[in-house]
């Protein structure tokens, strides 16, 4: 029988599961609803779920948000998942009864896009999730890179307007103020009276000032990190993921034309939208999967 990976992705709102095989072909996929209370029981009881569906399952990866220790396989510190110094892969090991790993959810989301996705011609790529906050996964040709403690890739909360509004870490002016999805709605919903949601302020463009002057005031804040990253890595591209890279050339072309504007004396890198939408984390699960089972028939997976 051939051999079979399984990934999981986990969140606060629902854990994402992705079984393939040897080539890479989705066996079972599945999503179930969750909660920080009990999150390790739930992600036990799935990963014994999918080597019960699929017994040849030979590996079983794990990717959830916060401070990540991936060598060790333990979440330090995940606040929306209440979880502090699991040993999540060794948990989940012990209820599949198979290999188990362990990674940040970015880092693994980064490395599938940055493997199958829309950075998959270069060898160095920045992907950068936008949704209720904003993060970045630095993907080097041999890894994505996790920092000294595991905190590498917290664009989010990059000073942008120093001394600007009140961000949720305690900072001011942080990039997610003014760019991320939940902001970007929250800050056209505190002009207008309308619902915050950055849809809305999409919707709007061209047709209401307040809105164009909410989207500009992201783009550029958007852009002026991507500068700095720029300067700083000279990255082949960057990736722009998460909900709000669903709004396209909206989002992408004044990103563009801001970053070029402050690059005045070199090329900037090109800037896509992911290829791999809202699957990216479950890929990222699943070649952990792979890993962890001593294999890497993920290299020639189709996805
Ligand atoms: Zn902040």
């Amino acid at each position: 029988m051939n051999a079979a990976y399984a990934g999981i992705d986990v969140g606060g709102t629902s854990v994402k599961s992705l079984v393939v095989d040897e080539e890479g072909k989705i066996l079972d996929e599945d999503s179930r609803e969750s909660h920080p209370d009990g999150i390790v029981e739930l992600v036990q009881e799935v990963a014994a779920q999918l080597v019960e569906r699929t017994p040849q399952i030979s590996g079983i990866g794990v990717i959830t948000p916060g401070i990540v220790d991936a060598e060790a396989g333990v979440v330090h510190y995940a606040s929306n998942l209440k979880l502090s110094n699991v040993a999540l892969a060794a948990e989940v090991a012990q209820a599949s009864a198979r290999p188990a790993r362990l990674d940040h959810d970015g880092r693994g989301a980064g490395f599938a896009e940055s493997f199958y996705g829309a950075a998959k011609e270069w060898a160095s790529s920045v992907v950068v999730p936008i949704g209720t906050g904003i993060s970045a996964a630095l993907c080097f040709p041999d890894r994505v890179w996790e920092g000294e403690t595991f905190q590498a890739g917290e664009i989010g909360h990059i000073p942008v307007y120093p001394g600007g509004e009140a961000c949720s870490c305690g900072q001011r002016g942080c990039l997610e103020v003014y760019a991320s999805a939940r902001n970007i709605g929250l800050r056209y919903a505190t002009r207008t009276g309308k619902p915050p949601s950055a849809r809305e302020v999409e919707r709007c463009l061209g047709k209401d000032p307040l809105a164009d002057e909410v989207w500009a005031e992201a783009t550029e804040a958007l852009a002026l990190v991507l500068a700095q990253l720029t300067f700083t890595l000279d990255p082949g591209a960057f990736v722009i993921a998460g909900g709000l890279s669903g709004a396209g050339d909206k989002l992408l072309t004044p990103v563009r034309k801001a970053l070029s504007r402050h690059l005045a004396w070199r090329e900037p890198p090109p800037v896509v939208a992911s290829r791999l939408g809202a699957m990216v984390g479950r890929w990222g699960a699943a070649v952990l999967g792979c890993k962890a089972a001593g294999s890497l028939s993920y290299e020639a997976w189709h996805v």
